[in-house]
């Protein structure tokens, strides 16, 4: 069966929509930063929560922000439509000030199934509240830039922590290090990919060894 992607994500901005008043921050259906891109993307990024551009456009990564990340995105030879881009809060918190833990709870089930739908190889996770999801006890400061494997809701990804682009332009030495980390992106990817191949070989030869003893 041919899943229709874009239809399923067209629905659950709607599912989201029509739950205003009823979750923190979403006082009206136009509150709604739902995630955007391709929806066969490899690579998935995850932000933490829109910010006044991304409120008034409704749509996420499109301030300041957003233009660094397009250009870090150009870097490594994609352009914006290419990738998927959402956030764990999919709406603007007051004065941008960092989300809530019941903020981030009630938006969960929304990036949960938006990944379920893309099923992207890599997720990057811009932030520490994105990195916060799959690795709790992570610290941007040593962690940026380096791909591991993990398993989340029962589907592996390749994950890759990054300082947040807001983080960038208020520090030259953080642009330096994002720049540097994008540039290493593809280099991760294949890293992990050997260590997938290496280990899915390792359980056919495991399986071959059964059979053997049998
Ligand atoms: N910062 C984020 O984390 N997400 C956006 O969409 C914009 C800025």
């Amino acid at each position: 069966m041919i899943v229709d992607k874009k239809k399923q994500l067209e629905e659950l901005k709607k599912d989201l929509e029509s739950k205003a008043g009823t979750i923190p921050l979403l006082i009206t259906s136009e509150d709604v930063i739902f995630g955007e891109g391709n929806p066969d993307a490899t690579i998935f990024f995850i932000g933490e929560a829109g910010g006044f551009w991304e409120a008034k456009l409704r749509r996420p990564f499109v301030g300041n922000a957003g233009k660094l990340l397009n250009e870090l995105i150009g870097s490594i030879g994609l352009k914006r439509e290419d990738v998927y881009i959402s956030n764990v809060v999919k709406a603007r918190p007051p004065e941008n000030r960092d989300p809530l833990p019941n903020e981030i709870e009630s938006f969960k089930l929304y990036i949960d199934r938006e990944l379920e739908i893309i099923r992207p190889k890599c997720i990057i996770a811009l932030g520490r509240f994105a990195m916060a999801k799959f690795l709790p006890y992570g610290k941007i400061s040593i962690d940026h830039g380096k791909a591991r494997l993990v398993e989340y809701n029962g589907q592996r990804y390749i994950f890759i922590p990054m300082f947040h682009p807001a983080a960038a332009l208020r520090g030259a030495d953080v642009d330096q290090k994002i720049r540097e980390d994008f540039k290493n992106i593809s280099g991760e990817i294949e890293r992990m990919e050997k260590l997938i191949n290496g280990l899915t070989q390792k359980v056919e030869v495991k399986k071959e060894e059964q059979l053997t003893l049998i």
